[in-house]
């Protein structure tokens, strides 16, 4: 065992082997101490027997490769799905991004009144036009929706009840369970109706003095069908109002601009939740809104005011990038640019935009399948269960393998009925040329 330690390659004799040539010195050292230090706990443990040197190269390099390449990387969402949480929600566009990217080099006036050369408020960005596109009466930005409800709940229900609908008692995804939100909140958690039914008499019988806010969860990713009943936000808004209550929407996802395919008779716009005048509504920045990720609270300006005074907005603040980017989406919409809002532009692209994208894709690569018609989701929790048209191609052969091989060039897509198949509805037009090279390659 001493043996091998001292057969172990001083840190400097090994970075200076060939096969380093060309690297980062700084970063190569940071590497190879870790390699070593592994190797002699290995040596330790007595799980190795003899140091091959080689091997040790190889491991360095490969680690280097790892590490000098961010993790990130972009990639080809062929899976229909508009809004897929795995693969980063929304799309921020070029044209969006260019003007936010100034803001990324350069010192803004994030916290600076330009006309009193005082102190600024960073509440104020995006504000103003958010105020103006949803026509509340003001706004607040935080991180993401999940802190817009803890902050909520927490300014105004600590210690007191939240009457909620069972069969709004959901968990959204990464295990955001709404009755933990509320606990860890500090909120009490009333619950009334049961899974499938709840009725505006259940919240009525369960008003009492300690409770603070009736609360309605947007179900997100499920849906009950068949015997059920639930309480709209407009007769929430009015019980509460008759009672001196709080009123309050996680709405999760918002819409702007009607949507094609049904989707707008499915579930009502923000702008039709907002007629009813609900004291506050919070959804996520990054879903169907298509922007960045934060947490977008509509409300009453005094109940804004109010949240603000929390200290706990402090650690859900926003960086000055999620609010330039917000009110240049903000913009977008205003001037109702929505071509420039990658997520409405994918949603409102009609069939034949797509058939003719996979007539290119077809004419550029040898396959021989033709463009076919099939259905996928908005996904995101926004609009479960409701299928939308789109076009895909099939692509012949073994669908795992397929799906294994696209995906080890980064194009991800789905399989249905034991086909693998590239759907056309998520793809963005300088995705055509690389993956047609890359079907050229995997798909003989
Ligand atoms: C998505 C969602 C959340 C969480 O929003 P994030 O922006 O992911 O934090 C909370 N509530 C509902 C109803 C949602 O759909």
């Amino acid at each position: 065992m001493t043996n091998l330690f001292r057969q172990i390659p001083k840190i400097d004799t090994l970075a200076n082997s060939k096969e380093f040539e060309g690297l980062n010195r700084a970063l190569l050292l940071k590497i190879i101490k870790k390699e070593i230090n592994a190797l002699r706990k290995k040596i330790q443990d007595e799980s190795i027997q003899d140091i091959d040197q080689s091997e040790l190269i190889k491991r360095v390099k490969r680690e280097y490769d790892d590490i000098a390449n961010p993790s990130i990387k972009p990639l080809i969402n062929a899976t229909g799905i508009t809004i897929h949480t795995n693969l980063g929600r929304s799309l921020i566009s070029e044209r969006i991004f260019d003007k936010t990217k100034e803001v990324f080099n350069s010192y803004t006036n994030l916290e600076f009144d330009l006309h009193t050369g005082k102190r600024g408020d960073r509440y104020d960005i995006a504000a103003k036009h958010l105020t103006l596109l949803f026509g509340c009466e003001d706004v607040l930005v935080v991180n993401n929706n999940a802190a817009a409800v803890f902050l909520i709940l927490n300014t105004f229900a600590k210690d007191k009840e939240v009457i909620v609908s069972r069969g709004e008692l959901v968990e959204i995804g990464g295990s955001f369970r709404i009755p933990e939100v509320m606990k860890s909140s500090g909120a009490k958690l009333k619950e009334v109706g049961t899974t499938n039914k709840t009725k505006l008499q259940d919240y009525k019988e369960a008003i009492n003095e300690d409770t603070a806010m009736l609360m309605k969860v947007h179900k997100s990713n499920y849906t009950i069908e068949g015997f059920s009943q639930e309480v709209g936000i407009e007769e929430l808004v009015k019980l509460s109002k008759e009672r001196g209550l709080l009123d309050y929407y996680d709405l999760g996802s918002a819409y702007l601009p009607k949507l094609p395919y049904g989707l707008s008779d499915a579930e009502p716009s923000i702008f039709e939740i907002l007629k009813h005048s609900p004291s506050l509504v919070s959804f996520s920045g990054d879903k169907l809104f298509g922007s960045v990720q934060a947490g977008i609270i509509l409300g009453k300006k005094d109940l804004i005011k109010k949240l603000k005074k929390n200290q706990i907005l402090r650690m859900f603040r926003v960086d000055k990038l999620t609010l330039s980017l917000l009110e240049n989406t903000a913009i977008a919409y205003l001037k109702e640019r929505y071509e420039d809002i990658s997520t409405l532009k994918m949603i409102l692209q009609d069939t034949k935009e797509l058939k003719k994208r996979a007539q290119k894709i077809v004419k550029k690569t040898n396959l021989k399948t033709k463009p076919k018609e099939s259905f996928t989701f908005v996904g995101g929790g926004t609009f479960p269960n409701r299928k939308i048209p789109t076009i895909v191609l099939e692509i012949d052969g073994d669908a795992m393998g397929l799906q294994k091989a696209f995906r080890d060039k980064r194009v991800i897509g789905r399989i249905e009925n034991d086909k693998f198949l590239l759907d056309m509805r998520t793809l963005q037009d300088r995705d055509i040329e690389p993956l047609c090279n890359i079907i050229n390659e995997i798909a003989q």
